[in-house]
């Protein structure tokens, strides 16, 4: 039963050509057909009708307010919904604010084949057809010491397409250590179910050796399989079959060992004491046979699975019915080409790959850097909030190196006037969102996942985000 005031409420709701009046909906009936905005205006009114119907005391929406959402929703249905962000968080490898941020070459690279025609399936030798993977197949092969190449959508794609191709219908033996979860729903065991593989576990959690492997070994096996624990790691206690062991393993049984690295490295961080995973061509030089890693870990390049090792394997691959379904575009073939250029000289990849140039960034560097943006905060904020800059650990994220930590300076920020709630939702809510991490009831923005050109952003963010 509805009350009086409801019934008021519903019978003073306006009518959509009435709203449609407006002055505030003038610009829009000039930018959209009329439909969209009667549209906007109509589910605004519906919002309306619900929340009388289900608050029998709630004072009934005015025009203006009604009028007001239907605003609202037409500013979000014009304007752009994914755009850039300023990542604060000091995770380099954010995998929800897109991971790799790309270079300035891999960014022109995209844009010079989206705005014009190219080469992307034709030989400009014979001026006949090609294959869009050339562009890229020698670069990886140069790089990592690999007989051949391919490349998929991403590292869950590549994975899948190895044991679909190469594995169905046939066992496949992985160590219990390495069945694992990675990040959004990736499952070895649910892969290898999906692609028609058959897992045989061998071993136990925290040791496997290799005779485990050999023990395991029929007639039905089609490859041995090592993955990449990536966020999860057994410390301890442990110990694993080597590469060479796995190797000479399948090799004598005729089957391909294949490892899903997760995040490939073909720049030396641990020479520098960043962890201690070795390098894509470390691996293949340690017998590896097919080895498949992502292109926007710590590559730092696009979203890609990138496939490569001994060219029997890999032929097979490309030969699959399944390579044309999980093929990747020219954006993807652009980018991933030009990150791949930079690897040529260490050197330049260390300084023009944003992944690597930020997980490289010296303590004495984050420092100076946090007291320049702490600065610039300041000067445009006033004495609403307090500033202060401290020691603090970055990551790498993305489920690569995992346990690294990575020594930095943060802006840690204490508002005074609001919530801290409050100040991160208003810089999310900023035309440019600023996203920081939350540690200690602070706000803490690390310099390393920020550029020094984007601070000045950053501090207008803060002011819109404090209304000032
Ligand atoms: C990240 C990761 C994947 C998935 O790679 P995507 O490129 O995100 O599809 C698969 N395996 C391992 C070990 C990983 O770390």
């Amino acid at each position: 039963m509805l009350t009086d005031p409801q019934r008021e409420a519903l019978r003073r709701l306006p009518a959509v050509h009435e709203l449609l009046k407006r002055k505030e909906l003038t610009p829009w009936l000039k930018r959209l057909p009329r439909g969209w905005v009667a549209q906007a205006v109509g589910e605004a009114i519906a919002m309306g009708r619900r929340e009388i119907l289900e608050n029998p005391t709630a004072p009934h929406p005015s025009a203006s307010e009604l009028v007001a959402r239907a605003v609202d929703s037409l500013h979000r249905l014009t304007e752009p919904r994914l755009r850039p962000v300023l990542n604060g968080s000091g995770v380099v490898l954010h995998t929800n604010l897109g991971r790799a941020v790309l270079s300035e070459a891999a960014t022109e690279a995209i844009r010079q084949v989206a705005r014009s025609a190219s080469n992307l399936e034709f030989r400009l030798e014979e001026g006949g057809r090609g294959s869009r993977y050339d562009h890229v197949e020698e670069l990886l092969c140069r790089l990592t010491g690999a007989e051949a190449a391919m490349v998929v959508n991403n590292n869950a794609a590549a994975v899948f397409h190895v044991l679909q191709a190469l594995a169905k219908g046939k066992e496949v033996i992985v160590s219990r250590g390495q069945l694992v979860e990675i990040g959004g729903s990736f499952r070895v065991s649910e892969i290898m179910r999906e692609s028609g593989g058959r897992l045989v576990e061998v071993g136990t959690t925290n040791k496997t050796r290799i005779q485990d492997y050999e023990q395991a070994l029929t007639d039905e096996t089609g490859m041995l399989m090592k993955v990449h624990t990536s966020n999860f790691r057994i410390i301890g206690f442990t110990e694993e079959a080597s590469r060479q062991q796995l190797a000479t393993l399948a090799w004598k049984w005729s089957i391909p060992f294949f490892e899903d690295l997760g995040s490939g490295i073909l720049y030396d961080l641990k020479a520098h004491g960043i962890g201690d995973e070795p390098t894509v061509r470390e691996c293949l030089e340690e017998g590896t046979d097919l080895l498949s890693f992502s292109g926007d870990k710590l590559l730092g390049g696009p979203q890609a699975g990138i496939i490569v090792g001994k060219k029997v394997w890999i032929d097979r691959l490309k030969k699959n019915q399944l390579t044309r379904s999980l093929r990747v575009d020219k954006f993807t073939l652009a980018a991933l080409e030009a990150t791949l250029r930079h690897y040529l000289n260490p050197e330049e990849a260390a300084q023009k790959i944003p992944t690597l140039r930020q997980i490289l960034k010296e303590e004495g560097e984050l420092k100076s850097a946090a007291e320049q943006l702490a600065g610039m905060i300041r000067e445009t904020t006033g004495d609403v909030l307090r500033i202060e800059t401290v020691p603090a650990r970055s990551e790498v994220g993305g489920g690569s190196l995992p346990g690294v930590e990575l020594p930095t300076h943060c802006v840690a920020i204490t508002p005074q006037k609001m919530s801290l709630t409050q100040l991160e939702y208003r810089l999310r809510q900023a035309p440019v969102p600023v996203v920081g991490r939350v540690f200690q009831n602070r706000l803490f923005l690390d310099p390393r996942t920020l550029e020094v050109n984007d601070f000045p952003q950053v501090a207008a963010s803060f002011r819109y985000a404090l209304q000032m």
